[in-house]
């Protein structure tokens, strides 16, 4: 048996595997370069991740078929940039005609939101949903986050999007200075993995073998 992730991204797929306790092998959706992506318009990350792996699943008929969507949370902007977070400076009309990367946009634009924000109220998580879906019909749904601070500045060089600026004060480190191991124990996508394995578990024995 296999679930399949309706991702190619390697950093997630490494983030579901070193969450997978059942030891499952997971997959990239066969021919996933080939699907027409589905439009991303729901307003919370379930429903998102739900309507992603209900039309994947049309697409692998007879297999668990997993999907995502995530983001940042900052408590400040009442839970924005959320599920548009890879469009925040876009959205927001913000430096339009910047050749920066579309990350590096969103960090400054982040920064600038947050002015005056006293460091006592920078709250913010990380926030990942997975639906597993087969033939079309929901199996399981997980949550998971990790909670940090947005920074004033950004710090380190690792990682991607909002990692410079989102600040463990556990480690004493942003996500961007972490170094990978660390990292992988604190992954929000890995927590969401975990909870829908859980909730999944008991579908599993119906699976179709492979
Ligand atoms: P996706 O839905 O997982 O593709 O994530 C959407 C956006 O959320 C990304 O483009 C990033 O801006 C942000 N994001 C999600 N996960 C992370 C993370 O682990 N680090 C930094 N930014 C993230």
């Amino acid at each position: 048996m296999t679930l399949y992730v309706a991702t190619s991204n390697p950093g997630k797929l490494r983030d579901f595997a070193a969450a997978d306790t059942l030891h499952i092998p997971i997959e990239p959706l066969p021919n996933l370069a080939d699907i027409a992506p589905p439009p991303e318009d729901e307003p919370t990350f379930e429903g998102n991740a739900i309507a992603k792996a209900l039309y994947y699943s049309h697409h692998a008929p007879g297999e668990i078929v997993i999907a995502d969507d995530s983001g940042l949370e900052v408590d400040a902007l009442h839970g924005a940039p959320g599920v548009r977070s890879a469009r925040f400076a876009e959205d927001h009309n913000f430096l339009p005609m910047s050749p920066l990367p579309p990350d590096e946009r969103n960090n400054l634009y982040l920064v600038e939101t947050l002015t005056g924000v006293p460091l006592s109220d920078r709250e913010a998580r990380y926030h990942c949903v997975l639906a597993a879906a087969r033939n079309g019909h929901i199996l399981a749904i997980g949550h998971g986050a990790v909670e940090g601070e947005i920074l004033t500045a950004p710090r380190g060089s690792g990682g991607f999007g909002y990692d410079p600026l989102f600040y463990l004060p556990t480690h004493h480190r942003t996500m961007a200075e972490l170094d990978l191991a660390t990292k992988l124990t604190l992954s929000h996508r890995g927590r969401a993995f975990a909870a829908l394995l859980k909730e999944l578990e008991p579908h599993l024995s119906s699976a179709k073998f492979t």
